[in-house]
């Protein structure tokens, strides 16, 4: 396919969600609890559209797989992660480690394991990008005393020691032989390859394969990276036979604790369940769905009752014990380590995602998912943030129809404006900054598109399939 083709496909997709959003919530706006007639007469136009909604999902999803497209896409990506896992393989093994040029990253950010994972990620893009092996120190790891290599492959065959006859920090010079690395708060000078950007050599084709790029790429270093060893592969098989996780089966995380009220709001488990059941609804269009199961990964383990007693014609599979290890008091410990990488395995294999996008646990979750598909970029539901990467430049949305402002709360637009997008109010309208006229507030969703950002990378023209 084109990429005009594959572009306005996923937009009559993306606006067929946005559609149903601004209906429900206008719809749901003229509920009064004290007039029942009412109450139940909106709540059958709800019902009549969502079985419109579903039909025209299907329709415009079914666009992506006829005439041999689900075929070209699948090797239109086995090729790309081909030609990405390679040139990663090529840059962590050099063949003289005395000799080669390196960046340097400490593991032990001072946070949890989504959060340390996409610190590893930011790193090895740097070491990418500069063509420096990535070195990363991770002895006495809070998670593992013994670091990364407790639990996953080592990031080289042949070179894992940070040494070498120059040392500076970041920036340093092309010809310092090793360079260390902040964290990405504290970059300085900021490179213009940080995530959202993309190389410049492989965007065209990303563009066309992928609903967000940036997502395949990132998941592409998780794939690296996290290569596990055989013990960590064995416990991952022997807890899928103990917990039965079968498909279809929807991933649910949900985040309590230390995060709710500092980082994010509270969700009840309800406002989960609606996304799951309209996972359901839609599937069951195409496919007889003999069990509805559901993966629950969360750090409260009361919620895992709650789940049962709520939701009995679900079978909640998960671990109530896991979920004892993920709590602040306990979370530094191989006992969580070993909870929180089957949690995001699990979550990643689902066929969907439903969480928070606040949380880096399912955004890790939902990068590795797009590692394991072609294109798994409509496969999840965000209670709150849209995708982002922490300490990330910004999101851009580039406007396709002109708006006038409907109120102070909204902002104009002119075909041709790139907004800086704050995030998705999930009503038909997003929140963003207009980059030419400075203006800050709302803009309905279905006039824009995304803009992807590229970047000139290290190329790797030696590198080839
Ligand atoms: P965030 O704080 O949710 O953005 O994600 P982080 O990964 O940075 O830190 C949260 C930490 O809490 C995780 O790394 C886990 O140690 C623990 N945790 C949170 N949610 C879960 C879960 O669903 N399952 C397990 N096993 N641990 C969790």
């Amino acid at each position: 396919p084109s990429e005009e083709y594959e572009l306005s496909r996923r937009r009559i997709f993306s606006n067929t969600k946005e559609l149903w959003y601004y209906v429900n919530s206008e719809l749901q706006s003229l509920v009064k609890e004290d007039d029942s007639v009412r109450v139940e007469h909106i709540s059958k136009i709800k019902n009549i559209i969502g079985e419109h909604y579903r039909s025209l999902l299907k329709d415009v999803s079914s666009l992506a797989d006829v005439d041999g497209h689900a075929v070209w896409r699948q090797q239109e990506s086995e090729n790309l992660s081909n030609l990405v896992q390679k040139r990663l393989k090529h840059l962590q093994n050099p063949s003289d480690c005395a000799k080669a040029r390196k960046l340097v990253c400490d593991l032990n950010k001072g946070c949890g394991y989504g959060c340390q994972l996409h610190h590893v990620v930011y790193c090895f893009i740097v070491a990418y990008a500069t063509e420096r092996t990535l070195i990363l120190r991770s002895k006495g790891w809070r998670y593992s005393k013994g670091g990364w290599q407790d639990v996953f492959l080592p990031l080289s065959d042949t070179c894992l020691l940070p040494n070498g006859e120059t040392t500076n920090r970041w920036p340093g010079h092309r010809n310092t032989q090793v360079i260390t690395l902040p964290i990405i708060d504290s970059i300085n000078p900021r490179p213009p390859f940080l995530p959202l950007a993309l190389p410049e050599d492989l965007a065209p084709r990303l563009n066309v394969l992928h609903g967000d790029p940036v997502v395949w790429w990132i998941g592409q270093f998780l794939k690296y990276m996290l290569r596990p060893q055989p013990a960590t592969s064995n416990k991952l098989d022997e807890y899928a036979k103990k917990v039965k996780f079968q498909k279809p089966i929807v991933g649910v995380h949900i985040r309590r604790t230390d995060k709710v009220g500092t980082e994010a709001a509270f969700h009840k488990l309800d406002e989960y369940m609606v996304h799951v059941e309209q996972y359901y609804k839609y599937k069951e269009l195409t496919d007889k769905v003999d069990k509805k199961r559901v993966y629950l990964a969360t750090d409260e383990p009361k919620l895992f009752s709650e789940a049962k007693r709520k939701y009995p014609e679900y079978e909640i599979v998960g671990d109530e014990d896991i979920s004892k290890t993920a709590s602040i008091s306990k979370r530094y410990s191989d006992q969580s380590l070993s909870g929180i990488i089957t949690d995001i395995h699990f979550l990643s294999l689902s066929d969907y995602l439903v969480c928070t996008f606040s949380s880096q646990v399912c955004r890790v979750a939902y990068e590795i998912m797009n590692s394991l598909h072609p294109d798994a970029s409509t496969l999840y539901t965000s209670l709150d943030d849209i995708y982002y990467y922490g300490g990330q430049k910004r999101r851009l949305h580039v406007a396709v129809l002109p708006h006038k402002a409907n109120g102070p709360h909204e902002m104009n637009l002119l075909v041709g404006d790139e907004i800086a997008v704050a995030g998705n109010h999930w009503d038909g309208y997003s929140k963003g900054t207009n980059l030419r006229t400075k203006e800050s507030g709302l803009y309905p969703t279905f006039k824009v598109s995304p803009k992807i950002e590229t970047a000139s990378f290290a190329s790797y023209p030696d590198v080839t399939l």
